[in-house]
């Protein structure tokens, strides 16, 4: 394809979607907030616009786009409403693409033809309650039975928990080996002893489900096993480098929507005779946020080059993924403080942005674990000087 073509591609894909989400996603955002309905309507649609299987090759009913429009797709969705980002984020990111890349021929022609079309969601298992930053002290324990794997342990925080048929799950042979003892399978969710928590009560993201799962003695046929045995913990962290940008991409959407809503109060709000715009600090407050907005924006474009190009690219994508969810973060409070005693309102959008924001430095890694990964690299730099 042509530079031109694919730039055409891209601004069709991005006015297609911004339309959906502005006649589709925006106007329920706020309903869905204060009720916790799941949007499996709108997710209906999305899936027929081939939103969830945005890396899914065409011969696999896929949509077969590129990082850089997924990442498009996942910032306009969360601008609109960022619940629903996530539900299509962790689908494409942490499920789809874990598949495509280390599943056999058979598990992609199995798994990803009905994540593609939309009529079955996916989700990842990794963290457990007392397995968080350190993802490699996971404890559920899976065995060998002859002719099926048994998995036996809990998982925690699972997003699409409960509402997805399709999850990619980390377990280990003995907590004992590390990271070298877990392995991958891909778990079907209507398997007996398959045991969904009700729904975590969220500060934001209110309308995506989130859960705890039990696994209590889940058979699941060899065939389900990702890659080989023992590669679960480097899937992950593949997986993850991966995921991170889409993470970057919807705090980049939550801090464009932040922007208008502060721009358009700034606009029609007069204190002291005049439109709050025309009072330098907050004028200047708003120069600041375009700023950040911009930085995490040409970093986020920076780690999906390093990303499209073969080897790691866990620092670029940590670094992306630190600066756009603190700089979600900044632009929030300072889009709350725009507003006045408004801001803190539930009348007005700001207020569940600012809740929306609040988990973009805590999942896929908090800030501090964003640190670990980039300072390791750093050490290794320093070896080498
Ligand atoms: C809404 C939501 C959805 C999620 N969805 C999923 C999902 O689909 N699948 C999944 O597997 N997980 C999911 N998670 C889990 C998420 O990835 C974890 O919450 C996150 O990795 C942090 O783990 P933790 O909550 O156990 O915090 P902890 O690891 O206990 O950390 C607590 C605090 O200590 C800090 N800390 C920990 N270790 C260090 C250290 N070595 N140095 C400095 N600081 C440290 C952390 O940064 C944090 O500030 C989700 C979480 C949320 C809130």
């Amino acid at each position: 394809m042509t530079t031109s073509s694919f730039d055409d591609q891209y601004e069709q894909v991005r006015d297609l979607v911004r339309s959906f989400c502005k006649k589709k996603v925006r106007p329920g955002a706020a309903e869905r907030d204060r009720s916790e309905d799941f949007p499996a309507e709108v997710l209906e649609e999305m899936g027929q616009l081939g939103l969830f299987g945005i890396f899914v090759p065409e011969e696999l009913g896929g949509a077969g786009m590129d990082l850089a429009t997924y990442l498009m797709i996942v910032e306009e969705v969360a601008c609109a409403d960022a619940s629903i980002a996530v539900t299509i984020s962790v689908t494409n990111s942490v499920c789809c693409w874990p598949i495509l890349h280390f599943g056999s021929e058979e598990q992609k022609e199995r798994y990803l033809r009905p994540l593609a079309s939309g009529q079955v969601l996916g989700g990842f298992m990794l963290t457990e309650p007392e397995a968080g930053s350190d993802a490699a002290s996971l404890k559920t324990r899976y065995r060998d039975a002859g002719d099926a794997y048994v998995l036996d342990g809990n998982k925690a925080w699972i997003t699409n928990a409960g509402v997805a048929k399709t999850f990619v799950c980390m377990a280990t042979k003995d907590p004992s080996l590390g990271a070298h003892g877990i392995s991958a399978f891909i778990l079907d969710a209507d398997r007996e002893g398959v045991i969904v928590n009700r729904p975590e009560q969220k500060m934001g993201l209110r309308s995506s489900r989130t859960a705890m799962v039990a696994l209590d003695g889940v058979r699941v046929p060899k065939s389900a096993l990702l890659g080989k045995e023992g590669q679960g913990f480097s899937i992950a962290l593949a997986t993850l480098d991966h995921s991170r940008l889409g993470i970057a991409a919807q705090a980049l959407g939550i801090a464009r929507a932040a922007m208008e809503e502060a721009l358009r109060y700034a606009r029609d709000r007069r204190q002291f005779g005049r439109p709050l715009f025309d009072h330098e600090a907050i004028a200047f407050r708003l120069a600041e946020m375009d700023t950040d907005i911009a930085a995490a924006r040409a970093l986020l474009n920076e780690a999906a080059q390093a990303a499209s190009r073969p080897g790691r690219h866990s620092r670029e994508s940590a670094r992306a993924k630190l600066f756009a969810s603190e700089m979600c973060n900044r632009v929030v409070a300072s889009a709350i403080q725009i507003h006045g005693g408004y801001g803190y309102s539930k009348e007005y959008a700001i207020e569940r942005l600012y809740r929306d924001a609040r988990v973009t430095t805590v999942y896929e890694g908090t800030s501090e674990v964003q640190k670990i990964v980039i300072s390791r690299t750093l050490k290794e730099l320093a070896q080498s000087l």
